[in-house]
């Protein structure tokens, strides 16, 4: 099975509950859509399959090429539904998200290897290149230089010095967690929220979107 970006759904998929995925593959593709260089600029490996267990909703693996959903959460929508729900509700996920949201959060991730695979793309060195990628992924070195400058353009805007921590708490109290998992938000926040989504989301959307819209 493909979807429209050449993505492999892998068959053990199908043991998961069909809605759930559909819809999250729906949300994947609108963010693909609003970054066409970053389809390009991840492998041709791209695939979503699944992983045993249900401590997360999802992932996405080191090399960036890989989505996974936890089985333990997704083989029943209505688990899945009030587990994820609950969840928007305390502060933990972005308000106005849902279920279906799930891989949009990790396609943030995956905006930012594209974004560490273009900057290294000016390393001749194939060693360091690789390097260079692995750092930025342990690191969250992409995520942290954008969200800094989207710190500091809204601080320009506001005439003072906005609170990093402060700005990260209203989107999610999960975006707290580190810059990696900001980022992610920050990204699902505002491409399922758009314009009601929150001050950081739209700037760090706006900055994404310079670097490979
Ligand atoms: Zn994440």
């Amino acid at each position: 099975m493909h979807d429209n970006y050449q993505i492999d759904i892998n068959h053990d998929v199908s043991s998961l509950d069909f809605g759930s995925v559909r819809d999250n593959i729906q949300g994947l593709e609108e963010v693909l859509n609003e970054f066409p260089q970053a389809r390009g600029l991840l492998g041709d490996n791209f695939s979503i399959g699944v992983e045993k267990g249900g401590a997360a909703y999802a992932c996405a693996a080191y090399w960036g090429d890989k989505l996974r959903f936890y089985s333990g959460m997704f083989k029943k929508a209505e688990k899945l539904n009030t587990s994820y729900n609950q969840d928007v509700a305390s502060g933990w996920s972005p308000g106005g998200t849902t279920a279906a949201d799930i891989l949009r959060h990790e396609m943030g991730h995956l905006l930012a290897r594209a974004i560490s695979v273009k900057v290294a793309q000016g390393i001749q060195d194939r060693q360091k290149r690789l390097f260079a990628m692995s750092d930025d992924w342990e690191h969250n070195t992409q995520e942290s230089r954008i969200l800094t400058k989207a710190i500091n353009n809204m601080s320009d805007r506001a005439g003072k010095v906005l609170n990093y921590l402060q700005e990260v708490q209203r989107v999610s109290r999960y975006a707290a967690k580190n810059r990696g998992e900001a980022f992610a938000e920050c990204i699902c926040d505002y491409s399922k929220n758009g314009e009601n989504a929150q001050e950081l989301s739209k700037e760090v959307w706006k900055l994404v979107k310079k670097e490979l819209g």
